[in-house]
């Protein structure tokens, strides 16, 4: 028999009054569109059950797996919930027309799946345009073909005309995709959405019918190191935290953790964190990432272990055996570190390392 044993000293909180202050935030960028909360890849690593309540304002829920549109219903949303890649084979439009799920039409042989689809209840379709990316959507020469062949079907309602950026964070912007666009959907009939969270933030006057946000209602900044999280007033909805467990003394000369990667020049005393690259903690990260011990701004020394890293508390001297040491998010002190900060030390953004978060964290969720 297993004795009930308390979990190791690591924690993953999702902060409701965080998701619910980004999701306002974003809405507040625009004058009345709609707001899709994009909860795609298990709402950013968050847990969609668990990121629901905080996002429950937003207008739609927008993902791309039919196993997380049947749990978003299964928590009684009645709204619309949009798959943003359409459907992959014929029979995925049944649970579609079971469930009410609006989807993405990006390509001729979702028409062709469309047009053998049984149904009574015609369907709401987002119909993709690749305006430049060059990943999904029709290209805007075939795009209106797609649209007047779509539109003479009898499985399909009202038609949604949609693009994605892939520059709205950086210096090229959306001007040219957005040129494409508006020149081609000009005269067609329908709502628009052209904006993800970058676009939202940066380049408001293109909101339109319905805005995409996903990363920014995580609280991360889609454009950092432009802009950081706080400058663009977002919270972060997720922090990893853990605790000291044991504590060194060093001599200079001594080194710390495999490689011996990092070695002391002078006497220092360092703290072993219960978090490590199986937690989801970026390997990469090299010394000097910083953490917050004990709410405390500080940094990690040396590799970063599969269950364990190391911080400098030399400078920091209360903290030890116990002390509170967040990797990312919010301290019980309330200081923050961006989740931003341990992405650009690992060379990654902000999405990589909220989806990456290890199911072996347990994860609590704060009102
Ligand atoms: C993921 C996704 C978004 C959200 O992007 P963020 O950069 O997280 O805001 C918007 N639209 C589509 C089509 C997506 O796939």
């Amino acid at each position: 028999m297993l004795l009930s044993t308390m979990p190791r000293p690591i924690l993953a909180t999702i902060h409701t009054a965080a998701l619910r202050h980004n999701l306002a935030r974003c809405r507040a960028q625009t004058l009345d569109s709609r707001l899709w909360a994009i909860v795609k890849a298990n709402a950013y690593g968050h847990g969609i059950e668990r990121a629901f309540e905080g996002l429950r304002a937003a207008d739609g829920f927008a993902l791309l797996d039919l196993d997380e549109a049947q749990r978003v219903r299964a928590l009684g949303w009645r709204g619309p919930v949009l798959l943003l890649e359409g459907v992959f084979e014929l029979r995925d439009l049944e649970l579609c027309s079971r469930l009410d799920l609006w989807h993405t039409v990006h390509c001729s042989e979702q028409i062709d799946m469309l047009a053998s689809h049984k149904t009574n209840l015609p369907h709401r379709i987002f119909l993709k345009m690749n305006s430049g990316m060059n990943r999904l959507g029709f290209t805007p020469e075939r795009y209106r073909s797609a649209w007047t062949r779509l539109n003479a079907l009898p499985q399909v309602d009202e038609i949604s005309l949609i693009t994605h950026f892939s520059d709205a964070d950086g210096e090229r912007g959306v001007s040219e995709q957005m040129a494409v666009f508006s020149s081609i959907t000009k005269d067609l009939p329908g709502e628009r959405s052209v904006c993800n969270s970058a676009a939202t933030l940066r380049h408001s006057e293109f909101a339109s019918d319905w805005v995409r946000p996903g990363i920014a209602i995580y609280g991360s900044a889609p454009d950092f190191p432009e802009h950081s999280a706080a400058e663009w007033d977002l919270q972060p909805a997720m922090t990893l935290a853990a605790k000291i467990i044991a504590t060194q003394d060093l001599l200079p000369g001594d080194s710390v953790g495999y490689g011996s990667t990092f070695v002391a020049e002078q006497a220092m005393r360092i703290g072993i964190v219960a978090c490590g690259y199986a937690d989801g903690y970026p390997r990469v990260c090299p010394s000097g990432t910083p953490v917050l011990i004990g709410g405390l701004r500080g940094r990690t020394v040396g590799r970063v272990s599969m269950d364990m890293l190391t911080v400098d508390l030399t400078a920091l001297v209360p903290a030890g055996f116990g002390t509170e040491v967040t990797l990312w998010g919010r301290a019980s002190n309330g200081a923050v570190l961006s989740i931003d900060d341990i992405a650009h030390s690992a060379g990654t953004v902000g999405y990589e390392l909220m989806c990456a978060l290890a199911p072996r964290v347990p994860v609590l969720v704060e009102a």
